[in-house]
């Protein structure tokens, strides 16, 4: 008989699980309940929001990226008023304009909000949002998913109630499964929601019930071991490293991808204009007019298949440029690479880049 590493082991035990979602606590350092949800974050982000969210809630969604869309939509499915504030992809929203939209909708009692948006590059001052929001007393749900790992991912500090992460991004792990870490309030406003799912695979409640509440004996169905095995040694291999050296990696990657564009030329150009504003798990460029930045792109990955680039979705494909730094390749050879190819493609259209200059100013940077 062939053993198969990936199929012959032995089965995940309640125990190894619980101590998975502490690690993960930790990781977030976190006091509330971190459940570990067996599925990709849209899991935990969905059930989140059809768990707190109903006809009598009215939520402030900021919208800095598509996931804010998203959210928007099953806000409004699960009856909530929503009032979107859209701010746009070259910057990132301020505390100031939360505390705006307060003033003018004193009714607001949820606030979603994504930390850092790897889709459009930029990052939002979760700590001072959270100062307004635990003012207005509303409920804080945040997409933390491309922040973890590659920034601090304070919940319990920032008045957070709902956070999601999920392993792919900055932690450098799998796709397959993902956590939430859920306050006190959170759950009564669960406890409080007629429609929030119950008996169903997007239900929170029913991993509060019979998950938590029963001292974390027996899981509800089998897990899915492969991914919380992964995990498991995703969240080690932080440990190991230390949390700090991870997002100091992440941070070296992006200052080194904006410098080192800066210094390319080519009309290539930060897409989010301020620096602080600008996530550390992704760099997004811009191309200069009448260069499409899906065939830049293209053309860098036929030369080179294994680089971390992508162009951004839907319209932004024409001009923006995503460096996806992040994970394994949050290192200065992986950002080196992409500038080189970069480089490269607009060279052979007749732009003027300097390669050398932004592979020195890249290694400037990280001084
Ligand atoms: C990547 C990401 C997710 C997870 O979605 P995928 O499309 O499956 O990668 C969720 N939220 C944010 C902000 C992300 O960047």
């Amino acid at each position: 008989m062939t053993t198969h590493s990936l199929l012959d082991l032995p089965p995940l035990s309640a125990a190894r699980f619980a101590s998975i979602e502490d690690r993960v606590a930790r990781l977030l350092d976190t006091r509330q309940d971190v459940l570990v949800m067996q599925g990709e974050a849209l899991l935990p982000l969905e059930g989140a929001i059809r768990a707190t969210a109903g006809p009598g809630t009215t939520a402030l969604n900021v919208i800095t990226g598509p996931y804010g869309q998203t959210f928007g939509n099953w806000l409004r499915d699960c009856g909530a008023t929503v009032i979107d504030l859209a701010v746009p992809f070259h910057t990132a929203v301020t505390a100031a304009a939360v505390r705006q939209a307060f003033a003018d909708h004193p009714e607001i009692d949820f606030v979603s909000l994504v930390h850092a948006e790897a889709a459009t590059g930029n990052t939002n001052p979760v700590a001072e949002i959270g100062e307004a929001v635990r003012e207005q007393g509303a409920l804080f749900y945040l997409d933390a998913v491309a922040s973890v790992g590659a920034e601090p991912v304070l919940p319990d500090a920032w008045g957070v109630d709902l956070c999601v992460i999920g392993a792919q991004k900055a932690m450098g792990g799998p796709a397959g499964v993902s956590a939430v870490s859920v306050s006190e309030r959170a759950w009564a406003r669960m406890a409080a929601n007629p429609g929030a799912p119950r008996r169903s695979y997007l239900s929170l409640l029913d991993w509060k019930e019979r998950w938590i509440d029963g001292g974390r004996k027996a899981l509800l169905h089998a897990p899915a071991q492969l991914e919380m095995l992964a995990l498991e040694e995703c969240v080690e291999r932080i440990e190991a490293a230390g949390l700090e050296t991870v997002i100091a990696r992440h941070r070296a990657a992006a200052a080194a991808t904006r410098a080192g564009a800066l210094a390319l030329g080519g009309g290539l150009e930060p897409y989010v204009h301020d620096a602080a504003e600008a996530a550390p798990v992704a760099t997004t460029l811009r191309t200069p007019a009448g260069v499409v930045a899906a065939e830049v792109v293209a053309e860098a990955l036929a030369e080179e298949p294994g680089l971390p680039l992508a162009a951004g979705g839907g319209a932004l494909a024409a001009e923006m440029i995503r460096v996806n730094h992040y994970g394994p390749d949050a290192e200065p050879k992986v950002v080196d690479a992409c500038l080189a190819a970069l480089g490269a493609v607009l060279a052979r259209r007749g732009l003027a880049v300097d390669p050398a200059g932004a592979r020195r100013a890249a290694a400037e940077s990280a001084r």
